[in-house]
């Protein structure tokens, strides 16, 4: 059963709709992201389901209980609504030691002194803060002022947790550190997590199912693998990774195998979806630059074996990126880092059909 579910959330500010019709279903336990540019609506949402915004229209229920219903005109305040939330810029009060901070929820909700003390330092020792209880904020680095942030959102047991960018304010470093421990403790404490950022990297680490948001609405909501393999459409396909797409039109397509040229290059795919095409219809071929092989010989032949130009090479230390022309298209491959070949140089590059996706050239739209 969905532990947290929002159906049709509308939320306006003056002539501005900051989300518009946004509905899921979160199982318990998850870590769901949201992911999108900047201005599409995350932080609006995240602040809807917090109890920090009223929305307009729409439903919130968490655990069976609904907490925001504008039809039935229910809005639960915030500290009723158990449920624990990370800032970007960590909101920690700037007067109050690590301590305080992190007593702070529990004293709001009454607890008793003995219970606050033993909570606190649970969550300082398991976020690895002991010994810092009588700093200041000012007196802690980013990553530990990040880490007081959790301990603040856990420390009064609330089944769901809510991170607005969270990571945002470390360096890609910590960052890089940060992404193995929040996934370690969302295994741990088993949590449920609605997490916004617009780093994609972030959502694909550590997300169960993540929601990519453009303008107020939801774009696409998958397991990480499933939205970056099988992106729907331009936009989804280039904010989640890089994308080569080719538009071409359909020779054969049988059993959700399709044939299509790219001008004069034949292309073999799989259809998304297993969709039926047409011959003749106007497609899109899409796949990844680290699934496009660069063979430094030209004597490689077979099935999406193309003879390319290299336009260009970037070295990245562990991996190698290049850029190709192919007849009149552009293709990037990636690939580990490889010495011999230069730019100017012919090759071949070759992809498995498996991993090339043909999506109908009507629903690839914009990026
Ligand atoms: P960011 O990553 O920059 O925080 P976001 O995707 O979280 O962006 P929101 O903060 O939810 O986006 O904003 C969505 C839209 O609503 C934007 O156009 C923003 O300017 C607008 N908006 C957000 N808060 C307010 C407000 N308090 N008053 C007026 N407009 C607002």
């Amino acid at each position: 059963m969905s532990y947290l579910v929002v159906q049709n959330l509308v939320k306006r500010y003056g002539g501005v709709t900051a989300v518009d019709g946004v509905s899921y279903r979160i199982e318990q336990g998850s870590f769901v992201s949201l992911l999108g540019p900047s201005g599409c609506g995350k932080t609006t949402t995240l602040r809807c389901i917090a109890g920090l915004e009223t929305p307009d229209e729409g439903t919130i229920s968490v655990a069976d209980k609904v907490v925001f219903s504008s039809d039935a005109n229910v809005n639960v305040p915030v500290h009723r609504r158990k449920m624990g939330v990370v800032f970007q810029n960590y909101a920690l009060w700037p007067h109050m030691t690590v301590f305080e901070n992190v007593a702070f929820p529990l004293r709001v909700r009454r607890y008793q002194r003995t219970e606050i003390a033993r909570r606190v330092h649970e969550q300082l020792e398991m976020l690895g803060l002991q010994g810092l209880e009588r700093r200041f904020p000012s007196q802690l680095s980013g990553g530990q002022q990040q880490r007081v942030a959790l301990a603040r959102a856990l420390v009064h047991d609330s089944d769901l947790l809510l991170f607005d960018e969270p990571l945002s304010n470390l360096d890609a470093k910590l960052r890089e550190q940060a992404i193995f421990e929040l996934k370690k403790l969302h295994k741990k404490l088993g949590k449920t997590i609605v997490y916004v950022t617009h780093n994609q990297v972030e959502a694909l680490a550590m997300s169960d199912v993540m929601a990519v948001m453009k303008e107020g609405a939801i774009r696409q909501m998958g397991p990480p693998r499933e939205v970056y393999n099988e992106p729907e459409d331009q936009y989804v396909a280039t904010f989640v990774g890089k994308a080569n797409a080719a538009r071409g039109r359909v020779t054969t397509s049988e059993d959700g195998r399709v044939s299509a040229s790219v001008g004069d290059v034949a292309v073999e795919g799989v259809a998304q979806h297993d969709r039926m095409f047409r011959v003749g219809e106007e497609v899109r071929l899409f796949f990844r630059p680290e699934v496009t092989r660069v063979h430094a010989s030209t004597e490689v032949t077979g099935t999406n074996a193309w003879v390319a130009k290299v336009d260009s090479v970037a070295f990245l230390g562990e991996q190698t990126e290049f850029e190709l022309s192919l007849g009149g298209l552009a293709v990037r491959a990636v690939q580990l880092s490889m010495s011999t070949i230069r730019e100017g140089d012919l090759v071949v590059i070759s992809v498995n059909p498996n991993d090339v996706r043909i999506v109908a050239e009507s629903q690839w739209g914009e990026a």
